[in-house]
C-alpha cells in the first residue's frame, strides 16, 4: 500500500476537479495535465470543427485562482508518484507512456482570453518549479509548459507577457493557423478577428522564439481544402520565416471527436499525408501528420 500523502484522495476527488484534468496524450507521448482558462466556454473563433460540447452550459462559470492551483499541484504530485496508473481509466496506460511530459493550457476556449493571463503563467510556473525542485518522481526533465492557442491576443501587453513567462518555463507554444487565405479562414473559424491579425500575431510572436503550429484540416461538405488553398497556407509559412518567425514544426491533423458542424468530417488517413508531403516540400519545414480517430 502507497504511503504517499496522496493516497487517501480518491479518484473521484480528480474527477472533480474544476480546472485541471490529466489526459493520455499518445501526441506528446505521456501523461498531459490540462488547464481550462475558459469554464464558461467562451470563446472569440466560432470553428466550424469545435469539439467543444457548448450545448450543456458549465456550472463553472469564472477561474478560481486559488482552487486551479491546488488542483494543478495535486493533480502534478498525483502523475508525478505514479499513483494515477493504479486508477480506472489511467489502468491501462502502456509502460513507456507513463511519465508525466507537459502542462498544457488548452480547455473549453481561447486561453488568451483570460484577463489575468500573465499572473496565472507566473503561479503555475511556480508550482511547477516547487515540485521539480522537490524532486518529484518522473520529474527528471522539467515538465513542459504548453500553451495551445489561436494567436488572436498575442498583440496585447498582458498576454506578450504571459508568453514571456512560459519562455522562461520550458514553455512551448502551439499556435493555430489552417488556412491561407481571408475566404477559407472565415469558413472555419467564423470570427471578427481579421486574418492579417492572426498572421502578424504569429510571426511577431515567432520572431521571439521559435513556434510550433497547429493546422487541422477536414473535409467541408465532403470536400478536403482545396490545393490551391494548401499552397497558400505554405506561403503564409513562408512569409513568417522571411520576416523572421521561426517556426520549429508544423503539425497537420484533423479532427477526432464529433465536431460542432455536421457536414465537417476528418480527412482521410492519404489526405493527411499528402498535405504533409506537400507543406514539407514547399516550405521545407519539419511537417509532421496525425490522423483522425
Ligand atoms: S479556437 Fe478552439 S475552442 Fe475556440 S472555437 Fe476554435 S476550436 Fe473551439
Amino acid at each position: 500500500m502507497s504511503t504517499h500523502p496522496l493516497h487517501t484522495r480518491h479518484e473521484r476527488s480528480f474527477d472533480e476537479n474544476r480546472f485541471v484534468y490529466p489526459v493520455l496524450s499518445r501526441r506528446a507521448g505521456g501523461i498531459s495535465v490540462g488547464v481550462n482558462l475558459n469554464p464558461d466556454k467562451v470563446c472569440n473563433f466560432d470553428c466550424i470543427y469545435c469539439q467543444v460540447n457548448r450545448t450543456r452550459q458549465s456550472e463553472t462559470r469564472f477561474v478560481e485562482t486559488d482552487s486551479l492551483l491546488e488542483e494543478l499541484e495535486a493533480t502534478l504530485l498525483w502523475v508525478a508518484s505514479g499513483e494515477i496508473y493504479q486508477s480506472g481509466k489511467f489502468r491501462d496506460t502502456p509502460h513507456e507512456l507513463r511519465r508525466l511530459n507537459d502542462i498544457a493550457f488548452s480547455g473549453d476556449g481561447e486561453p488568451t482570453t483570460y484577463r489575468n493571463f500573465d499572473q496565472l503563467m507566473t503561479d503555475c510556473a511556480a508550482v511547477k518549479r516547487r515540485l521539480e525542485t522537490k524532486g518529484q518522481p518522473g520529474s527528471a526533465a522539467p515538465v513542459k509548459m504548453v500553451l495551445i492557442t489561436n494567436a488572436s491576443m498575442f498583440h496585447r501587453p498582458h498576454v506578450e507577457r504571459g508568453l514571456r513567462v512560459l519562455d522562461a518555463n520550458d514553455g512551448e507554444i502551439w499556435a493555430k493557423l489552417e488556412a491561407g487565405t481571408e475566404d477559407y479562414y472565415q469558413l472555419i473559424e467564423r470570427t471578427p478577428i481579421p486574418f492579417r491579425q492572426i498572421l502578424d500575431n504569429i510571426t511577431m510572436a515567432a520572431r521571439i522564439r521559435p513556434l510550433v503550429i497547429q493546422a487541422l484540416f477536414m473535409r467541408v461538405h465532403g470536400e478536403p481544402p482545396p490545393p490551391a488553398e494548401i499552397d497558400a497556407f505554405c506561403d503564409r509559412l513562408g512569409e513568417i520565416t522571411s520576416a523572421g518567425g521561426q517556426l520549429k514544426l508544423v503539425q497537420i491533423y484533423t479532427v477526432a471527436r464529433p465536431p460542432a458542424e455536421s457536414y465537417v468530417t476528418p480527412l482521410a488517413d492519404e489526405a493527411v499525408d499528402e498535405i504533409v508531403e506537400r507543406v514539407s516540400q514547399r516550405t521545407g519545414l519539419v511537417v509532421r501528420g496525425f490522423y483522425g480517430a
